[in-house]
């Protein structure tokens, strides 16, 4: 499996049928720009996919064609992915990844506390 997500932008023969600041982006009405760095694109296949729903949805999301690969049509793509981003199961999944993420941070921060009382330690004994 590809490994996701992968933002292909233009350039070197590459013309995509979205405008990349409009899909990789999205603009908060204060005008402020969030990268959406859980959005994929396959050029191959021309098509989007979430990839925080595809690591971390529910069983029950598995029909989200975010997941299995939205097609790109160039008049559609802002709304759906609006949409998508603005469900219950997108918002649920993104929760599940921050919580994740929350949980490497503190392991790491364990692991790097450990370190810190070993070389104290080596130091002090
Ligand atoms: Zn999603």
């Amino acid at each position: 499996m590809e490994k996701h997500p992968i933002q292909v932008h233009e350039g070197k023969g590459v013309k995509l049928p979205f405008d990349p600041s409009k899909l990789y982006y999205r603009l908060l009405p204060n005008g402020e720009k969030i990268h959406r760095k859980w959005l994929s694109y396959s050029i191959e296949l021309n098509k989007v996919y979430c990839s925080c729903c595809m690591a971390f949805g529910g069983k029950d999301n598995r029909d989200s064609t975010f997941i299995t690969g939205h097609d790109v049509t160039p008049k559609h793509i802002y709304k759906s992915l609006e949409t998508h981003e603005n469900s219950h199961y997108h918002e649920l999944a993104a929760k599940t990844a921050f919580q994740c993420l929350i949980g490497l941070l503190i392991k790491y921060r364990y692991i790097e506390i450990s370190i810190l009382l070993h070389r104290n330690i080596d130091i002090y004994y």
